[in-house]
């Protein structure tokens, strides 16, 4: 069920990129495994997937050390820096940096592991109350910072679309984010390089892959509708 899912999204990818005239090897998929089982993720895993993001370390923990080695794990949720010990000689990308005490922490904990952690800095484009993100205004001065760590690669930007119902909002806060991607990446270090856009989710994928993204995160549509958000 899960193997036929997962290639039935991957074969959506490649025709959306196709018709967006892209190459769908530059879109990584990140499968959001949480609230689901190890057993579920590892039938994601027997078909060959790799990527995968949980969205509480908590969560993340134990199923970075119940499954396979090679996995390529995802940090996807609110960051809490108490937290970044827990993870931090395992985790591959932490997508949700907001601010400087982010990566602080983080620097000091990678470097502890003698690791490099790769981040994304998640932008607040959604316009919501409850914000998610650093605003525009805060990037050049959290690139900057980021660009004195030595065991911190900052890849790209991050963004989640509003909770709406009205798709071309949500494709208007993609295409921001584009934007600021493209207005921040001559800002280029060894280790800050704005590659990578993280933008979608199972509802919006598709509106994601037009406007540019090249990671998307995709839970329900994989796994089955989640208990729990
Ligand atoms: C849960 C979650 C997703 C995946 O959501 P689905 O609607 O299940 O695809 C993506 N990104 C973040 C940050 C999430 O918390």
């Amino acid at each position: 069920m899960i193997a036929k899912r997962l290639s039935s999204i991957k074969e959506d990818i490649a025709s959306l990129c196709e018709k967006a005239g892209r190459d769908p090897d530059e879109v990584t998929l990140v499968a959001v495994s949480k609230t689901y089982p190890v057993e579920r993720i590892l039938e994601a895993y027997d078909a060959g997937h790799r990527h995968f993001g949980e969205n509480r370390v908590q969560e993340l923990v134990p199923k970075m050390q119940a499954l396979p080695d090679d996995i390529i794990w995802h940090m996807i949720g609110t960051l809490q820096s108490n937290k970044v010990r827990l993870m931090a000689d395992r985790v591959n990308c932490i997508q949700s940096v907001v601010k400087t005490s982010h990566l602080k922490e983080i620097e000091k904990r990678a470097a502890m592991h003698e690791r490099t952690i790769s981040v994304l800095v998640q932008v607040n484009i959604s316009n919501e109350d409850q914000k998610s993100g650093c605003e525009p205004e805060e990037l050049p001065a959290l690139l900057d910072h980021a660009s004195q760590l030595s065991h911190i690669r900052v890849d790209g930007l991050m963004g989640l679309g509003e909770l709406t119902a009205n798709r071309d909002r949500i494709r208007e806060q993609f295409r921001h984010l584009f934007a600021l991607r493209e207005q921040h990446r001559a800002f280029s270090r060894s280790n800050v390089s704005l590659e990578h856009l993280s933008m979608g989710m199972s509802a919006d994928y598709d509106m994601a892959i037009e406007e540019g993204a090249t990671i998307i995160r995709i839970g329900s549509a994989i796994f089955g509708e989640r208990d729990y958000p």
